[in-house]
């Protein structure tokens, strides 16, 4: 099974979609990673979709991403006793200190630092800027504001404070249980929410160690700051629109989102676009033309991902929205002017062996309308190389390293496949033909383009490429 798709579908699981049927729904329309948000899931629930989707792998014999999203020091309402509530404008309410509050008429925020550090005439905004209140006044467990934009709120929506300074680390508690719990299960991609410094991600990558991909979500003024550190550490970056568009003038959020996509292609990571994608298709099976236009920005900016938060983990068309993406981006991969948009955003290459051979592997791919490439790999690292270059052949990335396999499924372009090591160089090219024809990329007679790190297994090492001709069976029998 292969997508003719290069623009990834990254999907968020939550109580639309996390049953084993619809998780295979999703995957049949499109799904190459999803999404757990652990401000919504327990651990117990994190295991069983983990478990779901490692099954539904087995099953479609497809290696599959699964990301988990650390909430970070993300502010949220507590649980609203008298349920989901209207707000009106001009209309004064009390915040008080807890997860909860006996009093209908009391909206709780469980984090005691945000009662110390608000001051008068701040704003408060829920749920991604929807409502906003300014603060009146406060006392160490209570605060006192007034709704200057109405709105329904709901529990645990989101709250930005974007005048106050918060004092609060890049991992809270809750965040070092979740993260140990997501690694031990085994997951494959972590995200760190409201990174702000390079240390941020230091700290969550020492304790990964290796044993996950860390991406970095960029939704604060103070990342967009320290970008290119944050880059050098992370493995990957989500253009996280959501909180991005509340802490920054939501007009510069599409240049900010043109500026984050090119710093992660030129650094050769993955790099996700997120949130309000298809953000009318909860409730309505047909997006809205702007969405449409937005997903197609977002292929056009040679994003390695599109991502769909509650359309797919609480919407009422899950599979439609998906469907939706898939459409739009085959659409856009296919438009005449997509490949020399795409070119036009090319790196020069550095003056390393792995940079001068990928540049190389593109100019021959291009030249003899290769029908792949193929990136023997073990640690990944060849496989993202070649991405980053955006050819117009799809990437194979044959690698003896499931965990490889599957966290490439967020990379532009790249068709893992979990394969047995080589023994020499003939059997690799031998394989990369029999896999190029097998996987449905290829068919005898027509040409690829190899490339690895020779020996294979030196991580990083890219120093070989080799035209080939694919064979059917017959031939390598013979
Ligand atoms: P969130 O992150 O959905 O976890 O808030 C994405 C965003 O802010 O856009
Ligand atoms: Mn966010």
């Amino acid at each position: 099974m292969r997508r003719r798709r290069k623009t990834k579908i990254l999907a968020t699981l939550g109580p639309a979609s996390n049953t084993p049927a619809m998780m295979r729904a999703l995957f049949d329309a499109g799904v190459d990673v999803f999404r757990i948000n652990m401000s919504h899931t327990s651990h117990e629930m994190l295991a069983k979709m983990h478990a779901d989707l490692r099954a539904l792998a087995e099953e479609v014999g497809r290696p599959i991403g699964i990301l988990c999203d650390l909430q970070g020091p993300k502010i949220r309402l507590g649980k609203l006793c008298g349920g989901p509530r209207m707000l009106k404008e001009d209309e004064r309410i009390k915040l008080v200190l807890g997860e909860t509050s006996d009093k209908p008429e009391e909206i709780p925020i469980p984090h005691p630092e945000i009662f110390q550090a608000i001051k008068q005439k701040h704003a408060l905004l829920i749920d991604d800027g929807k409502v906003r209140l300014r603060l009146l006044r406060k006392g160490d467990t209570f605060a006192e504001a007034v709704v200057e934009v109405a709105g329904e709120i709901k529990d645990r929506k989101g709250v930005n404070m974007p005048d106050t300074l918060l004092p609060m680390s890049a991992m809270t508690p809750k965040d070092r249980a979740d993260l140990d719990a997501a690694l031990q299960l085994g997951v494959d991609w972590i995200a760190l929410s409201f990174v702000q410094r390079p240390e941020d991600v230091a700290e969550l990558k020492k304790i990964v160690a290796g044993r996950a991909g860390v991406l970095a979500k960029i939704e604060k003024p103070k990342a967009l700051a320290s970008l290119q550190g944050i880059l050098e550490l992370a493995d990957a970056l989500m253009v996280a629109r959501g909180d991005l568009g509340v802490e920054m003038p939501l007009e510069r959020v599409p240049g900010l989102q043109k500026q984050i996509t090119r710093a992660a292609r030129k650094a050769g990571k993955p790099v996700v676009v997120a949130t309000q994608m298809l953000e009318s298709m909860i409730l309505s099976p047909m997006p809205t033309r702007a969405e449409v236009s937005d997903v197609a920005t977002a292929v056009f900016d040679g994003a390695d991902a599109v991502m769909l938060s509650a359309e797919s983990a609480s919407g009422s068309y899950p599979v439609e929205a998906v469907q939706t993406m898939d459409r739009i981006a085959c659409s856009v991969e296919e438009d005449e002017l997509y490949h020399s948009i795409i070119e036009s955003q090319r790196g020069v290459p550095e003056k390393t062996t792995p940079d001068a051979i990928m540049a190389a592997v593109h100019e021959v791919t291009q030249t003899i309308e290769a029908r792949a490439i193929v990136c023997w790999t073990k640690s990944g690292i060849t496989a993202m190389r070649a991405a980053r270059e955006r050819s117009q052949a799809p990437i194979i990335a044959p690698t003896p390293s499931i965990e490889t396999a599957r966290r490439l499924c967020l990379v532009w372009g790249t068709h893992s496949v979990i394969t047995e090591d080589i023994r020499d160089f003939d059997d690799m090219v031998k394989r990369a033909s029999q896999i190029a024809r097998q996987e449905g990329f290829a068919q005898a007679g027509e040409r690829i383009v190899i490339t690895a790190g020779v020996p294979l297994g030196t991580t990083g090492a890219t120093n070989m490429l080799r035209v080939a001709f694919v064979t059917d069976d017959e031939e390598q029998r013979a």
